[in-house]
């Protein structure tokens, strides 16, 4: 791919970037219960929002599948990373299924924290997207006691009961920046909220954020690789725009990526989000290494080494001790 710019071209490569502690698992979770329980083995939803990891997935024997009604009685089904509310979980038990839950536990966190405050009959405010597999989990653990709140303009429209104790909780993988506003125009309506016991956007959302808005000042161009629906990705674009990448774009393949980007370009960042193995970074950094951006720092902004055993069922299962 040729990409014509003169004088010295550099890439600014962010860390942390790509796999964080719950896709690992989730996406080792798959690969074990094929080797355990041989294929077919039914995952319900994206196991992480990652095409590429679904595609290797899917080549090795996985079954993605929208609703656990779709799945053969018996069969074994693996629960994603974004975590599923108690109606799915007895929606797999009613048909028989072999539940394998790798929900990352940082969500079960946040699952746990809605059934204490609701049952101290706090009403819960959620800032999270509406729709998005990890919200509607979240959710379902206390459908009545909670209200969904998308952006800081939803938090000035809400209609909250005046009497109710109020907590607010969030998704995992949203902007900080953008659900402090949130949170502050909560607050600004309700000065009684109360904030969530420990911080629920995840340590991996909150490392890839701060390492973005570190490049994002120097940088011409920053590339975030990363699925569409993959929200912590989607949130990298925005923060390294509001951090002053003067473009960014997020793309699945290093084939993605456009000739008309490279326009008077000298500085590119790059980054990939939590659900985005390394390999498809390497194959952005070999595409620009061809275009002449040969020059790669890495701008690292924290450690990371978390790890999560893998789900209960198969640690289980594994020891023989069905
Ligand atoms: Fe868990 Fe955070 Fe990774 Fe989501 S992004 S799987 S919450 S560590």
């Amino acid at each position: 791919r040729p990409v014509e710019v003169d004088g010295p071209k550099r890439v600014l490569l962010a860390a942390p970037r790509g796999y964080c502690a719950g896709v690992d698992r989730a996406v080792i979770a798959v690969e074990k219960a094929l080797e355990q329980y041989g294929a077919p083995v039914y995952v319900r939803k994206q196991i992480v929002h990652n095409v590429h990891v679904v595609s290797e997935l899917e080549k090795q024997g996985a079954i993605f599948v929208d609703e656990v009604d779709e799945v053969p009685p018996g069969s074994h089904i693996v629960f994603s990373a974004h975590g599923v509310s108690p109606a799915v979980v007895q929606g797999a038990a009613d048909r028989d299924l072999q539940a394998i839950d790798a929900t990352c536990p940082l969500v079960t966190k946040v699952h746990r924290e809605a059934v204490r405050f609701a049952k101290q009959d706090y009403r819960i405010l959620l800032i999270g997207h509406a729709g998005h597999e990890e919200v509607e989990g979240t959710m379902g653990h206390a459908p009545e006691r909670t209200i969904l709140v998308n952006d800081p303009d939803e938090a000035d429209r809400i209609e909250v009961p005046e009497t109710d104790a109020l907590i607010w909780l969030s998704q995992t993988t949203l902007s900080v920046d953008e659900t402090m506003e949130t949170v502050r125009r909560l607050r600004a309506r309700f000065p009684h909220l109360q904030d969530p016991p420990s911080d629920d956007i995840c340590y991996a959302t909150q490392n890839r954020q701060v390492a973005i808005k570190k490049v994002a000042p120097e940088a011409d161009l920053v590339i975030v690789v990363g699925s569409a629906n993959s929200s912590n990705s989607v949130r990298l674009v925005e923060v390294a725009l509001e951090y002053g990448a003067k473009a960014a774009y997020r793309v699945d393949y290093a084939s993605e990526i456009k000739q008309e980007w490279f326009e008077g370009v000298a500085t590119v960042g790059v980054t990939s989000g939590a659900s985005v193995p390394e390999v498809l970074v390497e194959q952005v950094l070999a595409d620009l290494r061809d275009a002449g951006f040969d020059a790669v720092s890495e701008v690292k902004t924290a450690e990371e080494d978390l790890q999560f055993s893998l789900p209960k069922e198969l640690r289980r299962d594994a020891q023989g001790n069905v």
